[in-house]
């Protein structure tokens, strides 16, 4: 790849959209219309639609220094559908909105689009608009995700019920630890640029923090097996927090096991090597996009063993709380909301 460089000046900013979105084409045939007009228009006969937006801002949730473009553009895309899928809906459009400062060149943002054409071919969503702006400092994109649902198959928060099966997609922790050898390897590169990060054998830590994948797969594994969720919500923020969010939209307590929570080995290791206590990272770590939901408990032949999710435990009354329960002593600890705030690694440097 050349190392050229094109000042955004040069093309201006309708230049810039152009080249950005002119190879674009849709696939869904909800979207009527796409970029190019004042509004995209979409097509939603009979169905539920779902719509969420989320924020990334340059300093606060990403770091340059350590985190590519592309995979930047890729995660942009991912964490919103992230959202779509938690309420058991399938993603069709999103829209892309950039700030951007004059330090990006055009091969930058191309970078960026890279990343983000890549995840909504991958995830089957078309790109039908957004908005183009400059800023003084850093870069801010934001991400809107449009997504459809039959009626009777939302899924909220609201819906867990006393006895159902908590579960959980994946394993916990793992995009916290991926951040945290990020941040040491660049403590380490600030004090001497010449310095190889050393990343060893941890490839799918720094995979689950840069590149996080929505749980598609959870979504259709539970349809294929007629099972529907009494409630959900995607792991953004933590174990914890998500997990206080479903109970007090629900209205009742949980019992969490400590012993169930799932781990990549990659997690265990490195958190030992960090002397940074796991259960830590799957609990208030964030970003690691799984999805968090509760089964009827006549559901439970139709989910045990599957590899792709843990039962964690269960939907109790409102006033036993919501617990974690300890391994070996079970013990009972009243869960708190210590979700991951984004800022700590900012106050930190
Ligand atoms: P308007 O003045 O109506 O806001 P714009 O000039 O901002 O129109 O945008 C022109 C078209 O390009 C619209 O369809 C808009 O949705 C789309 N668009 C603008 N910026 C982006 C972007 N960063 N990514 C994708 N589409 C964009
Ligand atoms: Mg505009």
């Amino acid at each position: 790849m050349s190392n050229q460089k094109t000042e955004l000046s040069d093309l201006g900013e309708f230049g810039l959209i152009k080249h950005l979105t002119n190879k674009i084409e849709l696939q869904n045939e909800s979207s009527i219309k796409g970029v190019g007009d004042d509004c995209a228009v979409l097509n939603y006969p009979n169905k539920r639609v779902v719509v969420t937006t989320d924020m990334l801002t340059e300093g606060i949730h990403f770091n340059l220094m350590y985190v590519p473009l592309k995979h930047l553009g890729y995660k942009s895309i991912a964490v919103n559908l992230s959202d779509v899928y938690a309420m058991n809906a399938t993603p069709k459009q999103v829209t892309v909105s950039i700030a951007l400062s004059s330090k990006f060149s055009l091969e930058a943002i191309e970078q960026l689009y890279q990343g983000i054409h890549l995840a909504c071919q991958h995830y089957g969503v078309d790109l039908v608009g957004g908005d183009t702006t400059s800023s003084l400092t850093g870069l801010t994109i934001s991400v809107t995700a449009i997504g459809e649902v039959d009626e009777d198959k939302v899924v909220y928060r609201c819906g867990a019920k006393p006895t159902n099966l908590l579960c959980v997609s994946g394993d916990l922790g793992g995009a916290y630890m991926g951040l945290q050898l990020l941040e040491r390897e660049n403590e380490v590169f600030k004090v001497d640029p010449n310095m190889k990060p050393q990343f060893k054998e941890y490839d799918y830590l720094l995979e689950r923090q840069l590149k996080p994948e929505p749980r598609r797969d959870v979504i259709k594994m539970l349809a294929d097996n007629n099972v529907c969720p009494t409630s959900m919500i995607d792991i953004s923020d933590g174990l914890s927090s998500e997990i206080l969010h479903l109970c007090e939209e629900s209205s009742v307590g949980c019992r969490l096991y400590e012993d169930k929570i799932p781990y990549h080995p990659n997690t265990q290791d490195l958190a030992q090597e960090m002397n940074i206590n796991p259960i830590v990272a799957a609990l208030n770590g964030g970003e690691d996009y799984e999805l968090l939901f509760t089964v009827d408990i006549k559901d439970y032949e139709r989910i045990k063993n599957n590899p792709l999710i843990t039962v964690l435990g269960h939907i109790t009354e409102a006033q036993e709380g919501a617990n974690l329960v300890t391994a070996g002593m079970g013990k009972f600890i009243p869960l708190e909301a210590q979700g991951w705030n984004p800022m700590m690694n900012k106050i930190e440097e």
